[in-house]
């Protein structure tokens, strides 16, 4: 029986697929959040801390459900383990969050263009 190349072929297609480094596609933290080691500290972070951050500054009591890194992993991605850069954010808050730093972003790429 000949052999079929399937496997060395699909690993082949599969594995290398080039990318150039400035392609818009995912940045690099992205993928660690498919990672065992966050997901089981993301677990247990919410677990200790089950509540909204922003809502509790605010007196307000609301369970949270997304894990937050506080220093944006974006410009440190060396936080993105750290517990202390950890905090429970509801979904409200978080896209509010998430929505400034975007626009933060798209200022400062503004400013330096204009350089
Ligand atoms: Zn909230």
């Amino acid at each position: 029986m000949p052999e079929i190349p399937y496997s060395s072929n699909y690993k082949h297609t599969r594995v290398f697929k080039k990318k150039s480094s400035k392609s818009y596609s995912k940045p690099e933290h992205a993928k660690l959040y498919y990672s065992r080691r966050w997901k089981r500290l993301r677990q247990m972070f919410i677990r200790y801390n089950p509540l909204c951050k922003d809502c509790k500054d605010s007196d307000i009591i609301k369970e949270g459900q997304v894990v937050d890194h506080i220093k944006p992993v974006s410009e440190d991605l060396d936080g993105f383990y750290v517990w202390k850069n950890l905090q429970t954010l509801c979904r409200t808050c978080h896209a509010k969050k998430t929505a400034k730093e975007v626009n933060k972003r798209i200022k400062e790429r503004k400013n330096n263009n204009n350089i």
